[in-house]
């Protein structure tokens, strides 16, 4: 009995990153009750990922003690063009083989025998944060996602803002014109320079060219076959060059194309999460704000306050789940 009240209000939340998928399970406070990660597929296409979610979520749910079946609905942040009416999701770059249209949540409630809902995954864990986490005490908010990619999430007034779907590409901000190319096409994005998978491009680039680094040996003792977070830390502890140049170079990208979007925006709070971000914490975050305040508007008299997302990795998939408590019952 007691088993059967807790799984009626209890919710998924899938968080879709480039490098990894977070699933969790919640109960109706939001409290997780059990959670599970895999690495995201690097080969094959939308339905390979597809499959590692609903794995991660069976297996997240298995720690709950709950069937997946038996849950009010799972939600998903996904990047990419996510459509919440109908759970298509398009161009999502980051992902393999996902250039056109995928209907994720049409092949994800199939498979769970639950029903989910599809939402950004930017915007959903700037929805946790606001709701849950740093952003409680504000009524308007910049989410800033430092991770594979760079994404933003936008609160104001308290309500989400989505512009016509696509707002909050903080990462494809101008911060140098005629600048280096970005993962998107276009010259001088803020995520050319910061994004996870640029940083490792531009370090595989450098490396070609005779540059010497300890990030790829570092990656390879570790049997990864990409630069993750962990990997950029181990060699800035090591005191490796380029590691500190391509971060530096980060940061100032991530600064400057943050005091754009704060003095157009004027929100009381920037909050910095992400894999990157939640990794480097707050050092870098200080860091962030310093190369922002050169730029800011409002530096002299009132700037915005600058914080860590505090929900931590499980942020974008507690995000998600929320987006179950819109689904209509029944
Ligand atoms: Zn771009």
């Amino acid at each position: 009995m007691a088993t059967a009240t807790r799984s009626k209000a209890a919710r998924g939340g899938i968080d879709l990153g480039g490098t990894k998928i977070q699933a969790v399970v919640v109960d109706g406070r939001n409290r997780v009750l059990g959670e599970s990660r895999t690495a995201t597929p690097t080969s094959g296409g939308p339905k390979d990922v597809a499959d590692a979610m609903c794995d991660a979520l069976l297996a997240s749910a298995a720690s709950a003690g709950i069937q997946a079946k038996d849950l009010r609905g799972v939600g998903v942040g996904s990047p990419g063009s996510a459509d919440e009416e109908t759970g298509v999701v398009a161009s999502a770059r980051n992902l393999p083989g996902w250039e056109g249209a995928y209907p994720l949540g049409a092949r994800l409630t199939e498979a769970l025998g639950t029903p989910v809902r599809i939402g950004n995954d930017v915007q959903v864990a700037t929805d946790a944060e606001f709701s849950l986490g740093a952003g409680r005490d504000y009524k308007s908010v910049l989410g800033v996602f430092w991770g594979t990619g760079v994404g933003g999430g936008i609160i104001l007034n308290g309500k989400p803002w989505l512009g016509r779907g696509s707002a909050g590409e903080i990462g494809h901000v101008v911060v140098k014109r005629g600048g280096r190319r970005c993962p998107c096409g276009r010259k001088g994005c803020m995520e050319a320079y910061a994004g996870r998978k640029a940083m490792e491009d531009r370090a595989r680039k450098l490396v070609e060219k005779g540059e010497e680094t300890q990030l790829f040996e570092i990656m390879e003792h570790r049997g990864d076959d990409r630069l993750k977070s962990g990997i950029w830390e181990r060699a800035l502890r090591h005191g490796d060059k380029m590691a500190e140049d391509l971060l530096d170079e980060a940061v100032k990208a991530i600064g400057t194309g943050v005091a754009s979007c704060l003095n157009v925006l004027d929100v009381e709070a920037m909050i910095l999460g992400g894999g990157l971000g939640l990794r480097f914490g707050e050092p870098f975050l200080k860091r962030i704000e310093k190369q922002a305040m050169k730029n800011l508007f409002t530096s002299d008299e009132d700037p915005p306050d600058f914080r860590m997302a505090s929900l931590g990795d499980l942020g974008g998939a507690i995000g998600a789940a929320l987006l179950v408590k819109n689904l209509k019952s029944g």
